[in-house]
């Protein structure tokens, strides 16, 4: 027997209609690139979506087409956020961090038909755009007429202006209800193994993943929050807070392109911003310029921190000299993305200095809706005693079955669990700690040593601004961990001063075993380190040293 209940499909479509009829004049404030604030609402920004649906329909966009994005968090991004996937074509948001030529072969894998982009990437796009003249029909730029760059596209591509295509078109458009299991956005991951792979979420994950990131153990965006994503709209969809956002009434600020110390901090006094998101290296930028400036944050609660581990300076800096809470989350393209998130439980909810920051180092505890397991090499199901370590896998409704085009489909296992590359423990509470990607772990003599952990001690060293870990070659132990050093501005490294800091954290055989200092590290289009790149050059560092 079937119950007896109402059976609306999970359309993206339905949050933004919600925001505007429920939460009307709740504001998107939006840093534009020409510098000046803009202020919307979500009423607004229904219509501006239902007009720019027309706009897509005149340029012949259809069901399924493929809508590429390259910009910054803004209020018209969000209008194609919305209006992209609620005419139920699929809204790619571009990562203009790659490198032209990823840009050019994600572009053409995905096969899109047209490309909006900030006025900020002309430059860019003129430079891809002969590599990608057979899918792309016309560049868009998100900007009114006074402001369109002056670039030449190839024969055949049109040069568009948003607000031109807005003020010619109407709002008449009702959002069409579909099968909620249809494609709604696509986001690939930045290649870090291989060739970028993409990831197609449909309106269906995209609904239950906003709605699961806003569970109060999580998020927990109120519709009085003040909310300012530093994490971008094209790095997974701002980890969903365009949509859970929202969902919940609360205020969107979108800081931009500038995401420096000084203007983020502007910005969120300025805006009085409640909650914040972004991965580490943001932190530590602000980090830096609120100590310089002697700037303090008097409206912020709460920074969400993941994309890469929180290193635990981090915590201690923000929590006790700012009296902002620092929340650890982890996830991936694959997973929406979030899977896990890291708040207190009743069991641990007492737990105060040395023991709070040590359990706020973990990943965090599974959302509901994502189930995850970790396994030795064979296969088999490790203990949950915090100490055993296994490859991390995830399953469930917003987590990814397969690639866009097929690829890459040994990560998808047939009993229905995804392989995440991540090596991981996870205590009997259920706190999942990552301890390394699977392919960064340091074999030492048939034992595993986790970079991260080596990493987070090394940067909360004063004189260290930046640390990598990686698995040097080694005669006797197959690998032993290196560590590549960036010193802060006018310090000197004395590498066995260094090495003393990992007295006591670990035990004596996971101490690296050479300190190499280098004015900079390389890092991925996501800001994670490129640590393939490292191992290419400092692979046989201990070999060579040791003749
Ligand atoms: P990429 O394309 O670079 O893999 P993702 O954003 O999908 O981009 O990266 C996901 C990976 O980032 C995870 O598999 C994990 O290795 C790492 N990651 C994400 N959050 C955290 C975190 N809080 N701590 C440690 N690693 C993290």
């Amino acid at each position: 027997m079937l119950g007896l209940m109402q059976d609306h499909p999970l359309m993206i479509s339905s949050i933004i209609r919600h925001a505007a009829r429920h939460h009307a004049s709740a504001e998107i404030v939006s840093k534009t690139t020409e510098g000046a604030l803009h202020r919307t609402t979500y009423a607004a920004t229904e219509a501006r979506a239902r007009r720019l649906a027309r706009v897509l329909q005149g340029l012949g966009i259809r069901p399924e087409d493929r809508v590429a994005t390259l910009a910054w968090n803004g209020y018209r991004h969000l209008e194609l956020y919305y209006a992209v996937s609620g005419m139920q074509a699929i809204c790619h948001t571009l990562n203009p961090r790659l490198a032209p030529a990823d840009l050019a072969y994600i572009i053409n894998h995905a096969g899109d038909a047209l490309l909006f982009a900030d006025t900020t990437f002309a430059p860019l796009v003129q430079a891809i755009a002969p590599e990608i003249r057979k899918t792309v029909r016309a560049v868009v730029f998100l900007c009114g007429p006074d402001s369109m760059p002056d670039i030449a596209l190839p024969e055949g591509m049109d040069l568009l202006c948003y607000e031109t295509l807005m003020d010619a078109a109407d709002e008449n458009f009702a959002w069409p209800v579909f099968d909620e299991r249809a494609a709604a956005s696509l986001c690939y991951t930045s290649g870090t193994t291989g060739n970028p792979k993409g990831v197609l979420y449909s309106h269906r994950s995209t609904v239950l993943h906003a709605m699961a990131i806003n569970q109060a153990d999580v998020f927990a965006m109120r519709a009085r929050d003040r909310v300012l994503p530093v994490v971008p709209m094209f790095h997974v969809n701002a980890w969903g807070i365009p949509y859970a956002a929202p969902m919940a009434g609360s205020t969107l600020i979108m800081p931009g392109r500038h995401l420096d110390g000084a203007s983020l901090t502007a910005l969120m006094n300025g805006e009085r911003a409640t909650i914040s998101a972004g991965v580490p290296t943001i932190w530590m930028g602000l980090l830096m310029h609120l100590r310089a400036s002697g700037e303090r944050l008097p409206h912020m609660q709460r920074f969400v921190i993941g994309g890469s581990a929180c290193p635990r300076m981090l915590f201690e800096a923000f929590q006790s000299e700012f009296g902002v809470r620092i929340d650890h989350a982890w996830g991936m393209t694959e997973t929406s993305p979030l899977g896990t998130y890291n708040t207190l439980k009743s069991t641990n909810a007492g737990l105060e200095g040395e023991a709070l920051l040590r359990l706020q180092e973990k990943q965090g505890r599974a959302l509901f809706g994502v189930d995850m397991r970790i396994v030795n090499d064979a296969g088999e199901e490790q203990p949950w005693d915090g100490e055993h370590t296994g490859h991390l896998e995830v399953r469930g409704p917003w987590v990814a079955s397969a690639y866009f085009d097929g690829q890459g489909a040994e990560a998808f296992s047939a009993d229905g669990w995804f392989a995440t590359g991540d090596v991981a423990s996870i205590d009997p509470d259920g706190y999942m700690e990552i301890t390394d990607r699977s392919k960064d772990v340091i074999k030492s003599g048939g034992e595993w040593i986790s970079s991260i952990q080596l990493e987070n001690i090394a940067v909360s060293h004063p004189d260290v601004a930046e640390a990598a870990i990686i698995a040097a070659t080694h005669p006797k132990w197959d690998e032993r961990p290196l560590l590549l050093v960036v010193a802060k501005p006018d310090r000197e490294i004395d590498k066995a001063d260094i090495l003393r800091i990992y007295d006591g954290k670990v035990a004596r055989w996971w101490v690296p075993d050479d300190v190499v200092v280098v004015d900079a590290l390389p890092h991925t289009a996501t800001g994670k380190l490129q640590k393939r790149a490292l191992r290419e050059t400092w692979r046989n560092h201990l070999l060579q040293q040791a003749g």
